[in-house]
């Protein structure tokens, strides 16, 4: 007899998702486009409202959005892991050594000393070797939980809001949100603080999913980077690149390769497409325990879950070459540049 899975676990990642009456409403101004028709798209266990996806430009969002008190529910302490840690050590060796090589883009065309911002900066895993190589590192984030163990040269602000950690306009050499913009309640006016606080000419990289992607198309409500309900947006890289330029940035390169995020994302997405494993059962399995507790599902199950997922490893990899090729990746970063002299353009109805 195995132990019962551990109910934190099992909540965050197992909450089913299936699709919405497709029936068209009317809403608030999409963020992106303004348009006021979307259709509902997906229903979350345990949520009441409808994802929603804009007739114009495709975002996809809770509507209306999901309350303060109900967004911090969606993270448990447990969601950030141990202190420093996140994953099965073998995984998190993985994630850290896909992480650094993802730095020298970072650092690519910065001055010596430049100054950084990574917004949502959790643990630190990019602040640290930005530090190892000279720059002034600065992160934030919403959650003193997320951000214990964080490396100690970073200057880490806690604020519920980027704007309330109240930066200096005009301060940063480059900003950093990875894998970030999906989670906030209003990104518009996220993107158009990071506008205010960086510096004439200086570059905004941003991470998210990519709605419009082959591997989102493919999974439906099965995607794995859906990630509901803790993504309150499901950007399509084109709404993105359209966000980025209505707040005054210029975006200059889309990038479609990601090794972290694409091929975990097709394995993933095609166990949940099966249906013969509970949803994110293989992630959940990979997630870091307390050191006291219990793995969770039957050992038979756990077994059956790891051969499958490791069955599927070429499969993906050949799947994320293609995706790249087509330039559809299932999570995309595009690299944006503030113009000297541009301004907001919609600061006064955020
Ligand atoms: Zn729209």
């Amino acid at each position: 007899m195995s132990p019962p899975p551990s109910p934190n676990a099992a909540q965050l990642y197992e909450q089913d998702v299936t699709d919405g009456d497709g029936a068209r409403i009317t809403t608030d101004p999409c963020p992106v486009c303004d348009e006021t028709q979307a259709t509902r798209r997906f229903a979350v266990e345990r949520i009441e409202t409808p994802v929603v996806v804009c007739e114009t430009c495709g975002l996809g969002r809770f509507h209306p959005m999901l309350g303060p008190e109900e967004i911090r529910g969606l993270y448990p302490d447990e969601y950030y892991g141990e202190p420093g840690v996140k994953f099965q050590p073998l995984v998190e060796r993985l994630v850290r050594w896909v992480g650094e090589r993802h730095i020298s883009f970072l650092c690519r065309g910065l001055d010596p000393g430049a100054r950084v911002l990574d917004v949502g900066c959790g643990r630190g895993v990019i602040l640290g070797p930005l530090a190892d190589r000279g720059f002034e590192v600065h992160g934030v984030e919403i959650s003193a939980e997320a951000a214990r163990g964080a490396d100690p040269r970073a200057e880490i602000r806690i604020a519920p809001t980027l704007r309330d950690a109240d930066y200096p306009e005009a301060f940063f050499d480059e900003i950093v949100i990875w894998h970030v913009l999906e989670h906030l309640a209003d990104p518009r006016a996220t993107v158009e603080e990071m506008h205010r606080i960086l510096k004439p000419g200086g570059r905004l990289v941003v991470a998210v999913p990519n709605f419009e992607s082959l591997q989102a198309r493919w999974s439906g409500n099965a995607w794995f980077h859906l990630d509901l309900p803790r993504h309150l947006y499901q950007f399509p890289l084109s709404g993105l690149r359209q966000l980025l330029e209505r707040v005054g940035f210029h975006p200059e390169s889309d990038h479609h390769f990601s090794l972290r995020q694409n091929p975990y994302g097709w394995i993933q997405s095609a166990m949940n497409r099966g249906h013969a494993f509970p949803r994110n059962a293989l992630y959940t399995l990979l997630h870091r325990r307390g050191a006291d507790e219990a793995p969770p599902y039957a050992t038979g199950l756990r077994l059956r879950l790891f051969a499958l997922g490791a069955l599927m490893v070429p499969l993906a990899l050949a799947a994320t070459v293609v995706e790249t090729l087509l330039r559809s990746g299932a999570t995309v970063h595009v690299v944006a540049t503030r113009s000297p002299g541009a301004s907001a353009t919609s600061r006064a109805d955020a």
